[in-house]
C-alpha cells in the first residue's frame, strides 16, 4: 500500500455534485476544497474504494445440550442450516432495547482492497 501526501491530486475531477448545502457559496468540493474542474485530492473523503473485511463476533446461541463441539461445528458450517438465521439472533442480542452494543462483541480486520478507487460524488 502506498501512502501519497495529502496534497496529491487524484484522477477524479470535481463536479457540481461535490458541493454541499453547508457551503453554498464555495464552488468546489466541500471536503477537499478543490475547485470545480480541478482534481479531488487523493485524501478527499469522496474518493472511495471497496475493501474486504473479516468480522468476528462472540455471542450466544441455543443448541441441544448433548451436542458435541463437532456436532455444533457441523450443524453451523456443513448442514442445511442457513447462516442467514444468525442475523435475527444478532439483532435480538445486540439491537434491542437495553441490549449491549455490537461493538462490545465484534472485531473487524482489513483483508485487502476489493476495488480500485472511485469517485462517490452525488
Ligand atoms: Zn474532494
Amino acid at each position: 500500500m502506498s501512502i501519497l501526501p495529502n496534497t496529491s491530486l487524484s484522477i477524479f475531477t470535481v463536479t457540481e455534485n461535490a458541493k454541499r448545502p453547508g457551503s453554498p457559496n464555495f464552488h468546489g468540493c466541500f471536503y477537499c476544497r478543490q475547485a470545480i474542474g480541478e482534481k479531488h485530492l487523493v485524501s478527499c473523503v469522496l474518493i472511495k474504494k471497496k475493501v474486504k473485511v473479516r468480522m468476528t463476533v462472540e455471542f450466544e446461541m441455543v443448541e441441544p445440550a448433548n451436542w458435541s463441539k463437532d456436532e455444533m461445528d457441523f450443524y453451523w458450517n456443513d448442514s442445511s442450516w442457513c447462516a442467514n438465521n444468525v442475523l435475527e439472533i444478532l439483532n435480538e442480542q445486540f439491537n434491542t432495547e437495553g441490549s449491549p452494543c455490537l461493538c462490545n462483541a465484534a472485531k473487524f480486520e482489513y483483508l485487502g482492497d476489493a476495488s480500485e478507487p472511485y469517485s462517490e460524488e452525488r
